[in-house]
């Protein structure tokens, strides 16, 4: 038998492709293929269990790609509407927290239970435990799909496989020569999302979590910045923003650079009414513990910390002279973290990289030179920030893929 369309990965992007392949072209043998026991294995533990599916809020911020622009030819500012669209079709209503997007039961076991009953109710085909290892194409044009159960022949292909990024939920860096026989370009993969190794010794702050402003620099220039939470463990820094500067910082590395990560812990008090705000400690608490100053502003671990690298003697807070105020004021606002390394795809939430976009029809996402071959989800080099980007970027560009391919059957059936 030769498939009309087969889809190899069940996670988001693969299962919504797989769905509006069959609903466009009801009459084509579809079927899905996915190597873990169950379909949407990672969905379950995204968002805290919560699942995020997308986010009403959009900026070129959002996604990375080597092909900077590529990611907003599929992802517009209506994009939310449409997986909201998608899964009320699906019987599923959205909670929107403060544009931040969950199924409004706040469970990711709905979005996992939806996808999965509509591909039973469409009668697609699945087959899980089942590992694609190549796919070819044969001088007809077909593809040939070789599994480690077997083999398929099928007229088009989607590949929504995933990356390497946790590997105990379905990631794998073998999807990455899926295509050796096809000359498909990869970007080269890394782990995104995740958190970043420091050189200085952060141990006795470990567990502490601040309020800061995150900024990314190098060579003294501001890549990005980020206002939110950071978290301190042993030789790492991590934390929603954290995770978020991790996609470029890594890039900086790569090419070389020593990239570091500033804190501003008192952003919203000036650098002059600090400096007061300390003299003025000094004045009425003198004979306070120079730690206690510092505890009246921020964690005393990181009180502690600060007191420690900049080696200051006094002990008490009369004892502090001008300078010393001056460089904890600045420490208090710059704090910097030369990033020295990064966390594994172990606990990344996502792999940069990816099938380079340069191939990829900006319509449909088939790759050029190889009729009825898509790409789609965390497979291709698109990679969004935390908050919904990368569901809403599996859904989306699974979406397209789909629709594409089913309508490509019906038109050839016609
Ligand atoms: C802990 C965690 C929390 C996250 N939380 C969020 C969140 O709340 N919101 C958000 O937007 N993003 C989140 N993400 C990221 C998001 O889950 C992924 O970007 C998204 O699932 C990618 O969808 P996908 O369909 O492209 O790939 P995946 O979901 O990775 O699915 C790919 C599937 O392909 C299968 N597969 C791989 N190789 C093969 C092969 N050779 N043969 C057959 N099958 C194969 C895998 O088993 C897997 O089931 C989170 C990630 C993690 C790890």
């Amino acid at each position: 038998m030769i498939y009309d369309i087969i889809v190899i990965g069940g996670g988001p992007a693969g299962m919504t492709a797989a769905i509006k392949a069959k609903e466009t072209a009801p009459s084509a043998s579809v079927k899905l293929i996915d190597k873990n026991k169950k379909l949407g294995k990672k969905l379950y533990a995204t968002g805290n269990g919560k699942c995020n599916i997308a986010n009403t809020k959009l900026d070129l911020s959002c996604y990375s790609s080597a092909n900077e622009f590529f990611p907003f030819q599929f992802v517009t500012t209506d994009s939310h509407n449409d997986v909201m669209d998608f899964f009320e079709s699906l019987g599923v209503s959205s909670y929107d927290d403060n544009g931040y997007i969950y199924p409004a039961s706040l469970q990711a076991s709905t979005i996992v239970w939806a996808l999965t009953d509509r591909l039973k109710i469409l009668g697609i085909e699945n087959s899980t435990s089942e590992e694609v290892l190549s796919i070819k194409q044969g001088k007809d044009g077909t593809y040939i799909v070789d599994t480690d159960k077997g083999g398929y022949r099928t007229t088009q292909v989607i590949l929504a496989p995933g990356g390497a990024a946790a590997p105990k939920l379905g990631g794998s860096d073998r999807v990455y020569r899926l295509l050796d026989d096809l000359n498909v370009r990869f970007v080269k993969p890394h782990p995104a999302l995740c958190k970043l190794k420091c050189h200085e010794y952060i141990s006795d702050m470990s567990g502490v979590r601040a309020k800061a402003v995150v900024r990314l620099m190098c060579d003294g220039e501001e890549y990005d910045h980020e206002r939110g939470e950071v978290q301190f463990a042993s030789g790492y820094l991590s934390g929603i923003a954290v995770f978020n500067m991790s996609i470029q910082c890594i890039d900086l590395m790569e090419t070389g650079k020593k990239p570091y990560i500033e804190l501003e812990l008192v952003p919203d008090i000036s650098d002059d009414m600090l400096a007061d705000r300390m003299r003025r400690f000094a004045e009425v608490n003198g004979r306070r513990r120079v730690e206690a100053m510092l505890n009246g502003i921020v964690n005393e671990k990181i009180a502690g910390y600060i007191i420690k690298s900049l080696g200051i003697k006094a002990s008490e807070a009369a004892g502090l002279d001008a300078a010393d105020i001056t460089s904890i004021c600045d420490m208090l606002k710059h704090m910097r973290f030369n990033i020295d390394g990064f966390g594994s795809y172990e606990d990344s939430q996502a792999a940069s990289g990816g099938v380079d976009t340069l191939q990829l029809r900006a319509d449909n996402l088939e790759l050029a030179g190889h009729r009825g071959l898509y790409a789609a989800g965390e497979y291709v080099d698109v990679t969004g920030k935390c908050g919904g980007y990368n569901i809403m970027w599996a859904v989306i560009s699974g979406m397209r893929a789909g629709e594409s391919a089913g309508k490509r059957i019906k038109d050839d059936q016609n």
